[in-house]
């Protein structure tokens, strides 16, 4: 008997949790493809860490050949086009981004969300997302690029704007991404002579009345309080109307002075999914409880792409604890399909919500109970932890965490630019090109005395 051909599309929570059980299952019928645009499993709720300098780069994300090891294949590809009536998709990677099409008997749609930015003026120009790990490293480096920049005499006229960063958006990336980058900046600001902390504005553009709606009203008014204590300027009832390359309006009028404006207020369903001519609701595949499209054998979808009943006349939330769990529950039920069983609704209710608002500072709701402050705070490093997948990266993290409580958070920039070299015969040593800055290093090193200071910040420069 031929194996059963399962394409999981998408190396999400959804996605990689789904393919995560076939590993499990060990089933010798199947034959199971995970098949997604990076070789690596991002845990987002930590991404902020990331752009914060709390974390290492590669501490949060987990390659995925290590995770599926045996049992499932792994692709690395992007996903172009999915042919529904021949049943095979278009992947296309490697340097020259050639094609390969991928047969199946079974397809699982897990490829997420994008960032939406609703047409608004100047932002897909000039925001800086918070979505991938490249994004968390962008906005590490915008940060210390800004400081480096503001902290020298000439930018005396460009300084307010440069030291001005606004963050659209309340939601849990939003006030995450807003309390590590607040934590961040002040950190980083003893080192530069000419800056004070005055000069820094962090901003929170928020359209309700309150933060972290979904926390309910209580901890969206604390976790306003707190950041505002340590100095971000709350703007709630408020949007971005337009941005331009050094001004940000909002819709009460307001013009800011910034070059910099996260955008965490938005997402939208995946340009591959709006071209499949398959049932949808909001723009996310139409999906029974089971996971499964009605009327299409052999389809499924879940996470934040898929809207999944949740038995209470609403939907499920897309958040990682559901499409964790949801990838369990597919595998499960196309094998059952497979052999003719019953299929299995997906039904979880939320255990929790947590989130991190710096400063050793947090706000979660477990089980309907109100935590707040410092314990909230180390319950989302717990659980977050405990959840972070494989043994080594948990423990990187965690030593992370421990050396960030004696010293101060880094603030290199990442540089991904090659460095300088010439390409110019007359003046090449016999070996081959010379590297200039190799070469203006060891002048600068010869004779010189290293006078490196010591850990711990200088004090806060009194004038500029
Ligand atoms: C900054 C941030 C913080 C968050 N914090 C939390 C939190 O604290 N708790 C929580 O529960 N949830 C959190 N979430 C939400 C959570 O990350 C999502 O709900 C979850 O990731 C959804 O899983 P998914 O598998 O549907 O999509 P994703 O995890 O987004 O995975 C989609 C996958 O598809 C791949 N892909 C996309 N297009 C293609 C293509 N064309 N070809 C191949 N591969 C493709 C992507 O590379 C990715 O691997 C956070 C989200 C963000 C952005």
């Amino acid at each position: 008997m031929s194996k059963t051909r399962v394409l999981i599309l998408g190396g999400g929570f959804g996605g990689l949790y789904a393919a995560l059980e076939f590993e499990k299952r060990h089933d010798p019928d199947f034959e199971v493809t995970l098949i997604s645009q990076e070789n690596f499993f991002l845990f987002t709720p930590m991404l902020h860490e990331v752009a914060a300098s709390d974390l290492d780069v590669t501490h949060i994300v987990n390659p995925i050949r290590r995770i599926l090891r045996k049992h499932v294949r792994f692709f690395e590809g992007e996903v172009q086009s999915v042919n529904l009536a021949e049943r095979h998709v278009v992947v296309a990677h490697g340097l020259n981004r050639h094609t390969h099409s991928m047969e199946y008997d079974h397809i699982v749609f897990g490829l997420g969300c994008v960032t939406n930015f609703y047409d608004i003026s100047g932002l897909l120009e000039r925001a800086v997302t918070m979505k991938s790990l490249g994004d968390a490293i962008v906005l590490r480096n915008r940060l210390i690029e800004h400081l480096e920049e503001a902290g020298t005499d000439c930018a005396e006229k460009d300084r307010a704007a440069l030291l001005t960063f606004v963050v659209a958006g309340g939601g849990f990336a939003g006030v995450e991404t807003t309390g590590s980058i607040n934590d961040l900046l002040k950190d980083a600001l003893p080192y530069y002579p000419n800056l004070k902390t005055e000069m820094l504005r962090v901003l929170l553009v928020h359209p309700g009345d309150f933060v972290l709606p979904e926390l309910g009203e209580e901890l969206g008014r604390y976790t306003g309080r707190k950041l505002a204590e340590r100095g971000v300027e709350i703007r709630p009832n408020t949007k971005v109307k337009a941005v331009t390359s050094r001004e940000i309006e909002l819709t009460d009028g307001t013009r800011i002075d910034s070059f910099t404006l996260v955008w965490t207020a938005g997402t939208s369903s995946h340009p591959l999914i709006d071209q499949l001519d398959l049932p949808k609701e909001h723009n996310r595949l139409k999906v029974s409880a089971e996971m499964d499209i009605r009327g299409h054998p052999g389809v499924w979808a879940l996470g934040d792409c898929a809207m999944i009943p949740d038995q209470q006349g609403g939907y499920q939330p897309p958040t990682a604890q559901h499409a964790s769990r949801e990838g369990k529950v597919l595998a499960n039920n196309i094998a059952a399909s497979v052999r003719g069983d019953a299929l299995k609704p997906f039904r979880f209710k939320t255990v929790g919500l947590l989130a991190s608002i710096g400063r050793r500072t947090g706000v979660a709701r477990i089980f309907g109970i109100n935590f707040s402050g410092f314990i909230a705070w180390w319950l989302w490093r717990t659980v977050y932890l405990l959840k972070l997948p494989r043994l080594e990266k948990k423990l990187r993290v965690a030593l992370d965490w421990t050396l960030d409580l004696f010293f101060t958070k880094d603030f290199v920039q990442y540089l991904h630019e090659r460095s300088p070299a010439i390409d110019d015969t007359s003046t090449a040593h016999a070996s081959g090109t010379v590297n200039e800055a190799f070469c203006v290093c060891s002048e600068l090193n010869q004779g010189e005395e290293t006078d490196l200071p010591q850990d711990g910040p200088p004090p806060l420069a009194t004038k500029t």
